[in-house]
Formats: C-alpha cells, structure tokens, sequence
C-alpha cells in the first residue's frame, strides 16, 4: 500500500464518502466522489450477491476513472442491503428496488411490513449486508464484508438514517432501538458498513 494516494469511491453518495473518509484515516490518502473526480460511470448491477455489484461498481469507476484522468487510480466500491430470513434473504440484491421503485424508502418499508405480516417477533430475523470492494492503483482487489444481525419491527420508529433504519431493531441497544432511533455515530459503530470499513482496514494495514 502506498503511503499517500487518492482513492475514487464509486458512488456520490455524500454519507458514504464522510462515513469511508473517516473510517480510513490513512494519512496521505484522499478520497474524492466519481463527481468530484469528473468521472462518469453507473453501470448495471445485475449480479446475483452483494459482492458482484461491488464489483461491478468498481471495476467500472476504475475503467471510466483511467480513461477521463489518464493514469491509473485507486477505487473503492461497496454495494449493501437487507437480507430477513423469514423471506428467505430478500430483499437482498433487491433491497433498493424492492418494491419496484429504485430508492422509495416509504414504499420499501410497507412492502416489507406487508410481507411480514402474521410474522412472530422471534422469526422475524434479520441482517444489514455490506461488501467492499478496494482496487488499488496496481490492481491489486482487497474484499472486506460487514453485518449487523437484528429484527424487524412491526412499525416504523425514528427519524435518522435512512432506508429500512426505522424497521431494524439491532441486537446491539438491547434490541429496542430501530437503527433510525440512534445516531449517526452509534449506527456508525455497530453497522454493516462500519464494520465492513474496520474488515478493511485492517486487511489494508496488514498489506503494509
Ligand atoms: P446501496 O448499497 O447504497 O445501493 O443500498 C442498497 C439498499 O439497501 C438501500 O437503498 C437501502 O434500501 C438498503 N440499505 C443499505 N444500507 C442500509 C442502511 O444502513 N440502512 C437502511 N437501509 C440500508
């Protein structure tokens, strides 16, 4: 690993970037967002796991990054979602289009409560998924991985975060706070991004 770079995050999401920005404190690394870069990319992501659209998304911002800056860059990608036993891991891949709309939060949410409907409290399990997929400037790939296990609610509680947060009551917080009920720090510190970063982390840092 080298010790200073810039590192494009295949995605413009602003809460992604700070989240990544301070998970992976390395100094001399800079991290800028596919806009910020002045690359375009949105390929399709129509792998079977969460790991092939990260993939996907990488491999893609480092192709469209190298053709726009003229020279090879880092990039990362991560690709994450909601997988409730009881339904047999979906929404999954599916998890920001589940019910139909890419990104309708609302919509997601009543679909899942519909789906769940009649379900006991003690079988409606549940896990929040993230991979990440880090392409060095060589091509070296580093995949990192991150849960959070957890229930769904039978209403939606809390304002903060987004997505199915004010569903996921995680084991963490006694069980009975939606992840929408805590702050940005807690979610930070138990989530499957957060812990998909420190996986990271560490395998970058072990790479040294
Ligand atoms: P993406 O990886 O940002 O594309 O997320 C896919 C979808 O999974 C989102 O649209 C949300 O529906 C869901 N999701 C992923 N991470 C979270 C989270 O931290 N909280 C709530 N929903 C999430």
């Amino acid at each position: 690993m080298s010790p200073s770079k810039t590192v494009v995050i295949a995605t413009n999401n602003a809460h992604k970037v700070s989240e990544i920005q301070s998970a992976l404190d390395f100094p001399g690394w800079t991290f800028a967002t596919l806009a910020e870069a002045g690359v375009v990319s949105d390929p399709v992501e129509d792998a079977d796991s969460f790991e092939g659209n990260a993939r996907i998304k990488a491999q893609a911002a480092r192709a469209a990054a190298e053709a726009a800056l003229g020279r090879a860059v880092a990039v990362l990608a991560d690709d994450s979602g909601l997988a409730v036993d009881a339904l047999g891991g979906a929404p999954g891949v599916y998890s920001s289009r589940y019910a139909g709309e890419d990104g309708n939060d609302a919509a997601n949410n009543a679909k899942l409560l519909r789906e769940l409907a009649g379900t006991a409290p003690e079988e409606r399990t549940a896990r929040f998924v993230c991979t990440l997929v880090f392409i060095d400037e060589d091509g070296t790939e580093t995949v990192a991985r991150g849960t959070v296990e957890g229930r769904i609610g039978e209403v939606e509680r809390g304002s903060e975060g987004f997505g199915y947060d004010p569903l996921f009551l995680p084991d963490e917080f006694g069980g009975e706070r939606t992840l929408a009920e805590v702050s940005q720090v807690q979610k930070n510190g138990i989530s499957h991004r957060g812990n998909a970063l420190r996986v990271l982390k560490n395998a970058l840092e072990s790479q040294e």
